[in-house]
């Protein structure tokens, strides 16, 4: 990332609703693998996509759970890197500010990020499988995961939406509503191949807003975007940041 781009920071400047998508792509900086590089070791063999589902739930529970259980320790080894810092920043300078994150990691609360939307849920808490009752705290312990809703004693599955599940419709529609009222919208670190989420910042060009794409690598959505700044997220943002302070 050479230099930003003025114009970026005279539209931001001026901004009074600002919207944010994240993907994988800005946890990177901390460690936590990409679908596409999690696949390694022990776990090489399998597709994620043929695990995180509720038929593979069904047919083998304790194989899956033991594939979040694994994934869960990356993440709880994880710190927020200087892109999520950053974004908690933004949000202080701007009076509507939504961020939308497709990311399970849990980074922007622990961040301190405050308006948080986790469209695909997270890794850190659990429901049940069968009643989809949430789990309050730490699953009990077990000798034969996965281990069970301790008050309607069925199996415990991560809090994430699985290919194939809908996502929770109140944070999609409060992130359409946002994409829809941005007058800046951020594509931060996601392919933009995956929907719903993907059509968020369509949404926001559609409705007139300056979209603002990071990300290293071309996606897409690049061609499409306002600005598209070649970066890491841990980079840019903090930039971004800092041109708006002087
Ligand atoms: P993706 O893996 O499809 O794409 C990641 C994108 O991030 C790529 O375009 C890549 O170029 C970019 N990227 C890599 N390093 C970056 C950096 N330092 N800064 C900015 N961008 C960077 O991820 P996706 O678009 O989020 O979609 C995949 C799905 O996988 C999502 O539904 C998500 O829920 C799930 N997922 C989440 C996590 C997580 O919670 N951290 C991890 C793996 C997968």
């Amino acid at each position: 990332m050479s230099h930003l781009p003025a114009d970026l920071t005279d539209v931001l400047r001026s901004a009074r609703c600002v919207a944010v998508l994240t993907g994988a792509g800005i946890s990177a900086e901390s460690g936590v693998p990409t679908f596409r590089d999690a696949q390694t070791g022990l776990w090489a063999k399998y597709d994620p996509t043929e695990l995180a589902t509720p038929e593979a739930f069904a047919r083998d529970p304790r194989l899956v759970w033991e594939w979040y259980a694994w994934r869960r320790e990356l993440c709880a080894a994880a710190k927020p890197n200087a892109g999520h810092l950053a974004l908690v920043e933004l949000e202080k300078l701007f009076d509507d500010f939504t961020l939308t994150t497709q990311n399970v990691d849990g980074l922007h609360l622990l961040a301190g990020s405050r308006r948080v939307l986790e469209l695909h849920g997270s890794i850190r808490r659990y429901k049940c499988f069968d009643t989809g009752r949430p789990l309050e705290g730490e699953p009990p312990p077990c000798d034969d995961p996965p281990p069970r809703h301790p008050d309607t004693g069925g199996m415990l599955r991560p809090d994430v939406v699985w290919f194939g599940e809908a996502l929770p419709e109140a944070a999609l529609m409060e992130s359409i509503r946002a994409a829809r009222e941005a007058d800046v919208y951020f594509t931060i670190g996601t392919s933009a191949l995956v929907y719903p989420a993907a059509s968020l910042p369509i949404e926001a060009q559609r409705a007139g807003a300056t979209v603002v794409e990071i990300n290293p690598t071309e996606t897409p959505f690049s061609k499409i975007a306002t600005f598209s700044l070649r970066g890491k997220a841990g980079e840019v943002l903090p930039a971004i940041l800092q041109a708006l302070d002087q």
